[in-house]
């Protein structure tokens, strides 16, 4: 039997080291500033925190060239996206979504009332003209998060901006950048530069993935003055701790360690990558990934049920979705060097 996994615990009952790869976080750790600035937050624990969020919507700004005016912040990301549904849809209206997509979109249109539709993908991939055909007069809301989780797939600009550009102007565009910054520079879809030109289009980032800093819970998203004065409304007054905000804006400004997080991720997925297509034999294959984890399919004898439960009973944690429609799937987020070869040796044992 396999012992179930405790959040907060290092160590499964047995005591086996747990090696945790469900959830995209950064196996590098935190930026150094990103920690030291968090411990500073102590100093100012009885104060609220800003609720403009000011220094780091400037900081945010001057790195990526934006209005600071025009920059919002959530409880991660995932509160930018219930802000969208709730801005955006309600009842009687509908919101798109890509089979295979990131969960929270089903649960953020539902909460709100409206109507969720799912458009079609094209081999785990994003599939433009399918979003387009689920367009009715009723849509409100489309969501894409580009790169995709947990597929791992990345729609390039010029079909992104084809998606933009066959929707009515009164239906948001959500862009979920939150794996952005794995992306090769010349692989930006130009989310910001569709924000800048268009009234309907609102990116999302968070701090959760290449900046480390999942357990402060910290987004921020970018749209048009009408856009950010809707979500504004309904956000919570003081939804960003002062420790998440101060570590947010080191780790904008620790270029470096992003840099070292996206080389170790490109070299870690590659590898893993070739170590999946060489279980080709067994009916394993690894759809193109340009983010920090790969989404591995079983097609032949061994199920990807069967390789979830052997890597959790040697210490690894997957993820398994069958609630998302791919229990033929498993999500592995790219680890350190010693995860990545432990893992693919068990999953070797498992299905060779
Ligand atoms: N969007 C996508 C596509 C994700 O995969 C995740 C987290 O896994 C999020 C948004 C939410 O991240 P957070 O709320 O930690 O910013």
């Amino acid at each position: 039997d396999i012992a179930p996994y405790i959040p907060g615990r290092a160590t499964n009952d047995g005591g086996r080291p747990v090696v945790k790869l469900s959830a995209n976080e950064n196996p590098l750790g935190t930026s150094p500033e990103a920690k030291a600035a968090f411990a500073a937050a102590q100093a100012s624990l009885e104060r609220y925190p800003d609720p403009g969020a000011t220094a780091l919507r400037e900081a945010l700004a001057a790195a990526h060239g934006l209005d600071p005016a025009r920059v919002i912040y959530g409880t991660g990301s995932d509160e930018l996206l219930h802000l969208a549904a709730g801005a955006y849809a309600g009842p009687g209206d509908e919101a798109i979504y890509v089979r295979y997509g990131f969960a929270v979109y089903d649960i953020a249109i539902r909460r709100v009332g409206a109507t969720p539709v799912v458009a079609l993908d094209r081999d785990y991939a994003t599939d433009v003209d399918a979003i387009l055909a689920a367009v009715t007069d009723r849509t409100t809301l489309v969501y894409v998060a580009n790169p995709n989780n947990p597929t791992g797939t990345f729609a390039p600009a010029a079909e992104i901006a084809r998606l933009h550009a066959g929707l009515p102007s009164h239906v948001l565009l959500v862009l979920d950048q939150a794996y952005a910054e794995y992306l090769e520079p010349e692989d930006d879809d130009l989310g910001l530069q569709l924000v800048e030109a268009h009234e309907n289009v609102f990116v999302t980032r968070t701090f959760s993935k290449i900046h480390g800093l999942a357990a402060e819970r910290i987004g921020w998203g970018y749209g048009s003055v009408a856009a950010i004065d809707a979500m504004h409304r309904i956000r919570a007054p003081f939804n960003v701790t002062t420790a998440g905000q101060l570590a947010a804006i080191a780790a904008v400004g620790d270029t470096g360690f992003v840099e070292r997080s996206r080389a170790h991720n490109r070299q870690w997925r590659d590898w893993l990558a070739g170590e999946v297509a060489a279980l080709g034999n067994a009916g394993l294959r690894a759809v193109p990934s340009e983010t920090n984890f790969l989404l591995v399919l079983f097609e032949g004898p061994v199920s990807a049920e069967t390789a979830y439960k052997g890597l959790m009973d040697a210490g690894y944690i997957t993820r398994w979705l069958p609630g998302q429609g791919l229990a033929n799937g498993l999500r592995i987020t790219i680890g350190t060097e010693e995860q990545m070869r432990g893992l693919a040796d068990a999953l070797r044992g498992i299905v060779g």
